[in-house]
């Protein structure tokens, strides 16, 4: 492939310039990546940076989580979570019929030839996380803000849930993810906060954590910048053609910024631009919830899963995060909060010591794709086009392994893993 090569910035009346479109944990990663191999980056955000989903998730290096959100027998469940308006899966009614494409291809990804597939693609990316995080938080000064490989533990109310979750534990074991099993008073020992109520559990033993997920994309941030990285504040809404290829995004205040190559990492807005660049993409958004309360008498170790009731607990610098949840809404609609209530219920019941007093809810929208892998591609339309978007659950975990990957696509060299699983035009 004959892409522009990379010129230093001593070089810069000729350098080539790439402008990244979304300063989430993605866009930076990626800014920063490009930024190593010489290019001469720009990251444009219409808000502040690090504001998206990256702001609030739930801080997990969750290397483990090969298996696709669409399972065999996901389908079955559906019924019962939608009985419950504040379980772990809700749908806003109006917004269905628009959801319904990408809702047909969640179940087309959900049968067992396909999730054992996307589990060996996702785990592609999961098992080089930390060897691509590593130098890159090192280089930005974060180590104190990752809590590395401490492991996540996920608890089961009963023997019953645990044999419940054998084929996913058997799918992630099959693809080189450690888990060992715990016994009730194991699980005891390890998190004595935690409420007598679970029969066993599970270790994860190669997890880690941040501290606030929003100091490390700020981190990264500042590190792009300290190396002569530029951000604009742009709202980008379209592109400019000249000779049929894309070279300046244009934005709401009329501005056109060129570039020689430009990267979409919008995360869950990212649609609307990859179509005007020629490629249509089934990318929806999977809102989710969460409440962080600061430390009053609770105490967690490490990353808790509620594996029965679909959320974690995260012990964070500000104090325990308790959320998740997937409601299906799109990106228009207001938050409902009770969802998150509904979340800090069920938490309490889990870790009866926590305490509401201080709390503050947050809602994300997590950029998805209906086979739960992200696109990290080339276009197929224009050789000067990039697209990384759609991490959907995993976007901070796997934000440094496509940053290299994307790097590499930019540059045209030969990348560590194949890139066919990922490309945009795979629907
Ligand atoms: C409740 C919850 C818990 C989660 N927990 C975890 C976890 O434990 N571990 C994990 O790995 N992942 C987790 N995630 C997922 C993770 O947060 C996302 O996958 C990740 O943050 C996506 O990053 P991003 O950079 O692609 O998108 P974002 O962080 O959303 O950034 C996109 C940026 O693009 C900008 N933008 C959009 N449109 C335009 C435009 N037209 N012009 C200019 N700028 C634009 C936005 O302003 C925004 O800053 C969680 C998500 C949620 C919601």
């Amino acid at each position: 492939m004959s892409q522009a090569k990379p010129k230093s910035k001593s070089q810069t009346p000729t350098a080539h310039k790439v402008v990244v479109i979304g300063a989430g944990i993605v866009g930076v990663n990626l800014a920063l990546a490009l930024q190593g191999r010489g290019y001469d980056v720009t990251i444009l955000d219409r808000g502040e940076p690090g504001m998206g989903a990256s702001f609030g998730n739930a801080g997990g290096i969750a290397v483990t989580e090969c298996a696709p959100i669409a399972m065999p027998g996901t389908m079955m469940n559906v019924p019962g979570w939608l009985m419950d308006p504040l379980g772990p899966l809700s749908v806003r009614w109006r917004y269905l019929p628009r959801m319904m494409p990408w809702l047909l291809r969640f179940v087309a990804s959900s049968s067992k030839s396909r999730v054992e597939q996307i589990a060996v693609e996702l785990a592609a990316l999961l098992n080089r996380a930390w060897d691509d995080y590593d130098p890159v938080i090192a280089k930005a000064g974060l180590a104190d803000a990752v809590f590395k490989k401490e492991g996540a533990i996920a608890v089961y109310r009963s023997d019953a849930s645990r044999r419940g979750a054998d084929y996913e534990i058997d799918l992630r074991r099959r693809n080189g993810i450690k888990i060992r099993d715990l016994t009730r008073d194991e699980v005891r020992d390890l998190e004595p906060d935690l409420a007598p109520i679970f029969a066993c559990g599970v270790m994860e033993e190669d997890w880690g954590r941040v501290l606030d997920p929003y100091k490390i994309v700020m981190g990264l941030y500042k590190c792009f910048l300290d190396q002569g990285g530029t951000f604009e504040t742009a709202n980008v809404t379209d592109f400019v053609y000249r000779d049929g290829k894309p070279r300046a995004a244009m934005t709401t205040s009329g501005d056109q910024i060129t570039f020689d190559s430009v990267v979409v990492a919008c995360g869950a807005w990212s649609k609307t631009l990859a179509k005007r660049l020629g490629s249509p993409v089934p990318l929806d958004t999977e809102r989710g919830y969460n409440t962080t309360v600061p430390y009053h008498d609770a105490k967690l170790s490490r990353m808790v899963i509620c594996a029965d009731d679909s959320f974690v607990m995260t012990p964070m610098e500000m104090g325990i995060r308790v959320g998740g949840a997937v409601e299906l809404g799109g990106l228009i609609a207001p938050p409902n909060y009770e969802r998150a209530k509904a979340l800090f219920a069920k938490g309490k019941e889990a870790l009866p010591k926590l305490n509401a007093e201080g709390g503050t809810e947050w809602m994300g929208f997590r950029p998805s794709m209906p086979d739960s892998k992200p696109v990290i591609s080339k276009s197929p339309k224009h050789q000067n086009v990039f697209f990384s978007f759609g991490h959907g659950h995993l976007g901070l975990t796997m934000a440094a392994t496509t940053g290299r990957l994307i790097s590499d696509l930019v540059a045209g060299s030969e990348t560590p893993i194949n890139m066919t699983p990922y490309r945009i035009n795979r629907f």
